[in-house]
This record gives C-alpha cells, structure tokens and sequence, in this order.
C-alpha cells in the first residue's frame, strides 16, 4: 500500500472518477467534481485497501496512516485558515463512509465532528450565532453517540421532545439557545449513562473513532443483508472521506437539499428534487421535517410550499447550472447532495441516481437520441430485472377500489398484502409464502431485509427522497411515502386513517404510481409497454446474436410469447393436452387397453383434438418455428385415481374393477421422475408418437396448402439416453411424415431433434448428433439427474445450501456451470463433432435466467427458451451477453 489518503481541494484532486475501485463511488466524484473547478468542500479519502487491511489484520491500521492523515488535516487547516480544536477559529469536519457502489443509508455518516464545550464557543463567535453553534453540537453528539458509541437514537429524540415541549415550540428550529446548551448537557450525561464512557472531547480522539466506526459499519449486520441481497462482495472494503464542513442550518439564508438531474420516477428530462432552508445533512431524507421542492416542476400538485427556485433564485440558477454540467460530464442520471451556506452553493455530493425500471429505459433512450451516450451503453445501463419489474402488473383499472388516503407515489407499481408493522412480521409472512405490506412510520437500513421480503411499503413519513423512496425504487418495490394520514400504534399494532382503523394481518392494498392506499385486495393486470420500452428492445434485438424462444403449449400463452417478442416456440409440451378434462378418459382407455386395436381406436378420439391444438399453435406463430415435443410424463399420471375413475374405465372397457385396479398397480411408479416415461413411452406404445406426428404433420400441411403458411415442424423426443433408442423412434416418425406428405402430396422440410436431458445423452451427443437435426437442453431433468436433486427440495434443504453457499444458485433457476453446465458443455462440442449444422437450443426453466444466457451465448446456442413472460428480460440478457462477448474480444 504506497498512498493511502488522497486529498481533494482547491480545484485539483489526487484522485478522479477513475479510481471508484480505491477511493469508493463517493471519494472518487469527490475528486472528480473537484477537478471540474465545481465548489466542492475540501477534504481527503482513506482507501477501501485500508479497509481491507482492517479486516485482514483484526481491525488494526496499516502502519503510516496516522502520519498521512495528519499531513492531510494540516492541508485542510491552510486551505481552510482554521484549526482542528482550535478554541478560537476551529476546522470541523464530517466522516462519511462510501463504498464502490452506492449502499443507501448502509453506512454512517456523522457531522460537525471536531466540537467540544471550547470549540462550541468557538464555532459561535465565527458565526455571530450561537444558537447555530449549538444546534451543531447537539447533532453532533447525537450522531457520534449513535455511530460510535453504540448509543441508540431514541435517547436522544425523547430528550429532543421534552425540549421541545418545555419551550412549546413544534420544531428542532424554534429551540432557544439556551435550551439547546441544556440539551448538550443532558445529552451528554445520557452518553454516559448508556455507553458507560464520557463523550470523548478532544477533537483528534473523535475523529479516530469515527474512522475506526466507518470501517466496523462495513461488517455490520445491516450492510452485511444489503451486500447479500444485492450481491456485493464482502472483500470491496469501504472508504473513508473527511471533508470539511460547511453548513445549512446557518440561519435562513442556508439550505440543504438533493435533487436528481431527471424524474427518478418517470425518467422525465426535468429537474426534480426537495430542499429544507435552515437545516442541516440527514434532515432532508430523514423525513423528520417535510422538505420543500427546489421548484415548481418537483412540486406535487396542489403544492403550497415555496420553492427553492422562489427563496433563492441566484443560488438555484447556480444549481441549476452545475446539474447540466455534471450530466453532461457523467453522461447519466446524477443523484445530487448539495448545501446553501449564507446563498453560497456547494455540493456535497454526486452519484449515479437510482431510478424506477421504467425511468431507466426512458432515460436510456432519451440519452441516446441527446447524443448523450451510445446504443451500447443504453443497454448496457438497463438491468434484465428492471425489464421484468417493469412489465410487472398494476391494478385493474376497472374494479372499484376504497382508496382511504393518498400519500407521495415513490416507487411505482401495485401490490397487495395483509399489513405487518416489522421487518421481522415481514420476513415471517415471506417464510410463510405470504404477501405482506410494510407500514412504518418511516424505514432504516435495519428494514432493508423487511422490505425485501414485503411486496410493498407504506410510509407515515419521508419524501421522494427518503430512505423508504430511495430503496424501494432501487429494488423495484412499490412504495406510497410520507401519508401523513395515516397515524401508527405500533403497540396495539394497527394504523388509523380517516376514520378507519386497519388492524395486522387485514389485507391493503398500495399503488406506488399514484400514491393511493386502498382498502383491500384489488386485482392487478399487466402493465402496458410504452413508446421508449419499444425503441429499446428495438435496439436490444438489434444487438443479440441468440434467438428468443418461449415454452408455451396454448394458443393463448404462444399469442402472448408473441407480443412479448418470441421468435417461435422453443418447447411445447403435449401432456398438457391430454390432461384435459374431455380427454383424459380416452388417455386412460388408450394406456389400459389390451390389445393394439383397442388403443388405437381411443386415439382415434384424441387424434382431431390433438390435430385442432396444432393448428392453433401454428397460426399464433406464423412465420417463425414451433418444437413440439412427444408426450413425456411419467405413465401413472394418467391412471385413474378415485373410485368413481375406475368405475367409469370399467365399464368402458368392459372389464370388472378389480382388473382395472391390478392394471393400475402394475403401472404404478416408484420414483415418478424416472422410469417409465417420456420416449420410453413411445417404444412401449408406438401408436402414441405415430398419433401426435401424424396430427402434427397433418396440421402443418393443411396450413401450407390452404392457407399460404411456411412451416418447418420440429418434432422433439424426450428423454433419450440411447442412440439406439432414438434411431428406432426417428424411423417410426420419419414413416408416420412421409405418409402424411404422401397423401397431402405436398413436400416440406420437418425437422426430428432430442432433448438432452438425460447425463448419458450428453457423452453420447456425438452419435445423436449425426442422427438428430437439433438438441434441445432440457435443464430441469438434467439437474434433477446430474445433482441428485428434486424440484421439490426447494423447501428442505435447499435453502440451507444457498446460505451455507454449497450452491452459488438455486440450481433450477441458474445453471450450475459446474455440474449441469459441464455437461452441456461436452454435448455442445461433441454434438457438433458429429454435425456440423446441429441447432442448440435450451428449454429447462433456467433458459430465463440471466447468467444462464450469457452461457448459452458464450457457447454459440442458435435460441434459449424460456416462459412467455421471461421473453424480454431474455431479449435483453442476450444482447448484454453480446455486448460483454464483443468488448472481450
Ligand atoms: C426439462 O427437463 O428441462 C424439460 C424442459 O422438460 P420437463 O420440464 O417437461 O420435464
Ligand atoms: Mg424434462
């Protein structure tokens, strides 16, 4: 470690943006908007290396720090003309944390650090004002307390009330001098009481154990939840930055304030954001106070606060300047910290803005058609779950709703839950598979967890810009904030609002677009995709090289694959239809009957139907292909199960029940995932495959020659472990196509593929290869196969592997490249030894998953599929895939 402080002031910086890595998100913009010449405090980061070396070396400093961190206070005090502990003219500083990325709320932040009961006098004088001196120093006691000392807050807030109450004023800000000086006082001695320590007065101590406390917060439980959820690794580190103070509680000439450079909500161009005049730091998303909208495009209607635009006009014209010149730099959204003190403007901060899924793809395209950034980078800048959040549903607009209150929309979309007060209630109702809203006066980082596992949050307090706003938003969560309408009792663990009262466990209902909170479950339906959503997955199809199928087997789920963008069917499952109600009976015949003319003629009754489905699925995809897959499932499946079933096959069959039963038990399955299923049906049972191809080809064909279609038909065996096995099944299906071609005398291509899903059909893909036109990966069988694992495992003991980290992933939903992916990878290179024009496609469940599809890509698939709704998350993984794959290259 040769350099392990990097100073900023005075218009230049030892860092820049380039260094997020080594200086964190903050630290590095820090730098960077110094050197822009922007009127950026001056201070110093500690880098996240330190960090590391913390926890490597049992929270011990590597040796030198202390020497480096003086020579930078000593810059500080020059550049500043000011002391730290100084009793006349003292520096104070603030101690942020900040790591690579941004982890709202995670880490703390504490200010005014340097005051004691001489420096205060000092701080006093400077200002003409002792009651800002103070008001300083109250807050800093608090935060420190809290930070460092471990002193929870609520000590102080009820300290605060009681002051409050003495003086009977409503806010922090009509507090008197001399109240707030008793107020120091009685915090102080609470310090001691509840730490069992004095509150450290020199400067230098302070400062130490406020770097000593950012550095232990990156350990803490609360960052921990927030890394795990949004998979951060453990080994970043966090930064640490010491900046020097300036001040928005100064009087009513200073303010405080963030503002995003577009609508976090809507991605709209338009300057939003909220401010409180005469208030300092966390006071803004805290909520405690109801901040103010800097102007009248950020108000929300009906809006009677003044703007900042109104209250400082020169001050906001220099914000509003410096907005432009940041995004224009950082070509992106900037989430903006900034500080009036006496009119003077400084910003405190600057990061990439958290935005709604919807205002991402709308910023995204608005950047682009700004010659802003590239179509590269606008895909890039949209995650595949903001695809999937945003074509999340909302509520049915046509059902009447008991809307009780409206509070600010902060992150969009519906949801409906029984309502809980904790975080912990949350987490129950999520162990439980039940949906929960999470009503809080307001949220912390300790809700992180709660809110996760809720479908979505009501606040009492807090902006757009509050803790529960901002998360909410980044998680794609619906959110109403800041209702004041609405009055908690944690204790009796109910709310009331306008004259209702809403008890746990009743059921509400929040929409986050609109801010309304409605009484009961409301049904939701899929949102509408709008203009910017279409020119981007425009653009996203551009880049992808892999084709999109979906799994779907109804008309109604292959027209919806289609308006989500499929290029044709990946997989149709024909068990689906034998399971119906009309058929099922004539399933049954066929599987008991005795003899072959008997089963012949009950799929006879199904042949017409089977025949109708097809069609309906070839006119749905016109133009592209359909894979339709032979029946697969387990032979018992089909039996009759209750009494009356029996009954009914009995006399159909002209049998007794007993001899019915005996058939059944003789068919019975012991391990129903295996066995006597899918191709191996077909060759005990070759009139099943002859049935469903000759509906196939007959659809295809009549389709063609009535109605002007091209289709190429895939035909897809499943389960196949046996060359042998799949060369007799290909001869009866080429003769059932070639009849059919006959009689229709019509030619057209059809296609017969395996699935892979069995591990032996993987070592044999080079033999299949040269038999089989395609293989399709069939991912939940060859998981089941390869890790000895059921689906149904999920509730066991698969929850404990995935927090042990035995698996990375759910192995059904991401492939396990180890495993499963292992042998995908030898069936692609021998399948293709065996034919060079194989087709490789993917249809287990994990084809909608992101890094799956970047697997499938690195691999040269021609398609992945996936379930209709999935369709454009995987649109868009794939042209990411493509993107990460060319800038490899
Ligand atoms: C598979 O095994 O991955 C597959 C697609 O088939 P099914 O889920 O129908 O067994
Ligand atoms: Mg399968």
């Amino acid at each position: 470690m040769e350099k392990m402080v990097y100073f900023f002031g005075e218009g230049k910086a030892e860092g820049n943006q380039k260094l997020k890595d080594l200086l964190g998100g903050k630290g590095a913009n820090l730098a960077e908007m110094t050197n822009l010449g922007l009127a950026v405090p001056p201070g110093f980061t500690i880098t996240t290396e330190v960090c590391t070396f913390y926890y490597q070396g049992k929270n011990s400093y590597p040796p030198g720090l202390d020497v480096e961190v003086d020579r930078a206070m000593k810059r500080l005090e020059s550049i500043m003309g000011r002391r730290f502990a100084d009793r006349e003219n003292p520096l104070l500083v603030s101690v942020r944390s900040g790591a690579r990325v941004s982890m709202p709320g995670m880490m703390d932040t504490i200010l005014n650090l340097g005051l004691n009961d001489e420096t205060v006098e000092g701080l006093a004088r400077q200002a003409k004002d002792p009651r800002f001196a103070y008001d300083a120093y109250r807050r800093f006691i608090q935060m420190y307390a809290e930070v460092v000392m471990g002193v929870s807050s609520h000590h102080f807030e009820s300290l605060l009330d009681q002051a409050k109450r003495r003086q009977g004023v409503e806010s922090d800000a009509e507090l008197k001098v001399e109240e707030l000086k008793k107020l120091v006082a009685e915090y102080k001695s609470s310090v001691q009481r509840e730490s069992g320590k004095a509150f450290p007065v020199e400067p230098g101590a302070q400062l130490w154990g406020a770097i000593g406390a950012v550095f232990g917060s990156w350990g803490s439980a609360r960052a921990a939840s927030y890394r795990r959820i949004h998979k951060i690794p453990e080994d970043w580190g966090t930064a640490v930055n010491v900046q020097t103070m300036v001040f928005g509680n100064m009087g009513d000439d200073c303010a405080t304030g963030v503002a995003f450079t577009r609508d976090p909500s809507t991605g709209e161009r338009k300057f939003f954001g909220e401010f409180l005049p005469n208030a300092q730091g966390e006071d803004v998303v805290a909520g405690i106070r109801t901040p103010m909208p800097i102007n009248q495009e950020s108000a929300t209607p009906g809006n009677q606060l003044a703007t900042m635009e109104q209250l400082f006009p020169d001050t906001y014209a220099e914000l509003v300047r410096l907005y432009q010149l940041l995004e224009k730099h950082y070509k992106d959204m900037q989430d903006i910290e900034f500080t009036v003190q006496q009119k003077k403007l400084f910003l405190l901060q600057t990061r990439t803005g958290k935005r709604t899924p919807s205002a991402a793809v709308r910023i995204a395209v608005d950047m682009v058609n700004e010659n802003l950034i590239t179509k590269d980078i606008a895909i890039s800048r949209v995650t595949p779950t903001q695809i999937e959040q945003l074509l999340h549903p909302r509520l049915d607009p046509r059902v009447e709703k008991k809307v009780v209150t409206k509070g600010l929309p902060a992150s969009p979309g519906a949801a409906s839950g029984e309502v809980v007060f904790s975080s912990e209630e949350a987490e129950n109702y999520r162990k439980a598979g039940k949906a929960a809203v999470l009503v809080r006066h307001e949220t912390s980082p300790e809700d992180i967890t709660g809110m996760d596992a809720a479908q979505g949050v009501l606040t009492a307090l807090g902006g757009m810009t509050s803790h529960a706003a901002v998360v909410a938003r980044g998680m794609g969560k619906p959110c109403v904030a800041g209702c004041g309408a609405i009055s908690i009792d944690y204790k009796k663990q109910l709310f009331t609002v306008n004259g209702v009262t809403v008890r746990k466990g009743e059921t509400l209902t929040i929409d986050g677009s609109t801010g309304e909170v409605i009484l009961g479950f409301v049904p939701t339906i899929n949102s509408q995709v709008d203009q910017y959503f279409t020119e981007f997955m425009r653009w996203v199809d551009e880049k992808r090289g892999l084709g999109i199928r979906a799994n779907a087997e109804t008309p109604n789920d292959v027209k919806v694959a289609r308006q989500f963008g499929a290029e044709g069917v990946g997989l149709c499952r024909t068990e689906h239809m034998f399971f119906e109600e009309s058929r099922i009976t004539a399933v049954r015949e066929m599987i008991l009957a005795e003899t072959r003319e008997r089963r012949e003629t009950a799929l006879n009754k199904i042949f017409p139907m089977q025949k109708d489905d097809f069609l309906a699925i070839f006119r749905e995809m016109r133009g592209y292909p359909v894979t339709i897959r032979l029946l697969d499932p387990p032979l018992h499946e089909f039996l009759p199960k209750t009494e009356a079933e029996l009954l009914e096959l009995a006399r159909l069959e002209n049998t007794s029940v007993e001899a019915i039963a005996a058939k059944v038990k003789s068919l019975h399955e012991f391990n129903p995932m295996l066995g006597h299923r899918g191709c191996r049906l077909g060759v005990s049972y070759p009139e099943i495959y002859e049935m469903q191809v000759r509906a196939i080809m007959e659809a295809a064909g009549e389709l063609i020659r009535d109605e002007d279609f091209q289709i190429e038909p895939e035909i897809m065996v499943p389960f196949i472990g046996a060359l042998e096995e799949f060369q007799l099944l290909k001869a009866d299906i080429t003769k059932v196509c070639d009849q059919v071609l006959n009689k229709l005398q019509l030619k057209f291509t059809y296609r017969i593929g395996t699935m892979i899903e069995i591990p032996r059909a993987a070592l044999i893909a080079e033999s299949l290869a040269k038999e089989a036109e395609f293989f399709s990966f069939g991912t939940n069988d060859l998981t089941q196969m390869t890790l000895g694992l059921s689906r149904d495992d999920a509730g066991s003991f698969l929850p404990r592997y995935l927090e042990k980290g035995i698996y990375r992933q759910d192995p059904f939903v991401s492939l396990d490249q180890e495993g499963v992916g292992e042998l995908i990878r030898i069936a692609c290179e021998r399948g293709r030894r065996g034919n060079g024009s194989l087709k490789i496609g993917i249809c287990g469940e994990q084809g909608g998953d992101t890094s799956t599809i970047e697997f499938c890509h690195r691999l040269g698939f021609n398609y992945v599929s996936c379930s209709p709704f999935r369709v454009p998350v995987a649109r868009l993984a794939a042209a990411q895939a493509a993107l990460k794959s060319s800038s490899l290259n």
